[in-house]
């Protein structure tokens, strides 16, 4: 699913598996970076949607985690397999997906397992910019509905994407969730004034007004 001329939806509960959170692709056309990877069980339609997006394998170089949870990083391990691209995390969250962490992940409440995989680049700051080609892709640590979580943008055709993931939370105990980081982190996406919002399970929001709304209805 095209969303701009450089940002794509390959992934998610009706795209490649149906416990699967959304995986979006940016690209400039040369070279890639995914945003998050399912649960894995879904990995060979996501390379059948990539092939049909005509996104060549080996023009992906990062895979984007925005955070620990199993519905986005249990298919991590095999993306990097089969890429070779650079996972990378923020480092509260990069310890789980790294140990394979069957709690903090939520790996048990979809009765799976974490298979462990390795962050290549573990982000400390609280914004950190990648180059993807041309085009610039910011990770911004967003802690609440998990520790490490993160949320990245991009400019497209002049308009500022924004890949909030579990903007809609929960927050959880077992998950090690913070009430105030996330209320905090809430009125930081809301203050980049996106102009799409690539959620993790809601779809996907078009215009400055439908993305206050959806990150308000939150707070
Ligand atoms: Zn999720
Ligand atoms: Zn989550």
């Amino acid at each position: 699913m095209k969303i701009t001329q450089h940002v794509y939806q390959v992934g998610g509960s009706n795209l490649t598996h149906p416990s699967d959170a959304a995986i979006y692709c940016i690209t400039d056309g040369r070279v890639s970076a995914l945003i998050d990877a399912g649960t894995g069980d879904g990995h060979d339609r996501l390379l059948k949607n990539l092939d049909r997006e005509h996104i060549a394998a080996s023009s992906i170089q990062y895979l984007f985690l925005t955070h620990c949870h199993f519905d986005h990083v249990g298919g991590a391990h095999k993306v990097r397999g089969t890429f070779n691209c650079k996972v990378v995390a923020h480092e509260p969250d990069a310890h789980y997906i790294e140990t394979g962490d069957q709690y903090v992940s939520a790996a048990s409440w979809y009765g799976s397992f974490l298979t462990p995989c390795t962050v290549d680049i573990k982000v400390s700051e609280k914004q950190k910019t990648f180059e993807v080609g041309s085009l610039n892709v910011t990770m911004y640590h967003i802690p609440g509905h998990s520790p490490g979580s993160a949320a990245l943008t991009v400019e497209s055709e002049g308009r500022l994407v924004l890949f909030g993931q579990d903007v809609h939370g929960p927050l959880n105990d077992v998950l090690k969730s913070s009430r105030d980081d996330y209320i905090q982190s809430l009125e930081f996406l809301l203050s980049l004034n996106a102009d799409i919002l690539c959620e993790g399970h809601f779809g996907v929001y078009y215009g400055k007004e439908e993305v206050k709304d959806f990150i308000e209805s939150f707070l």
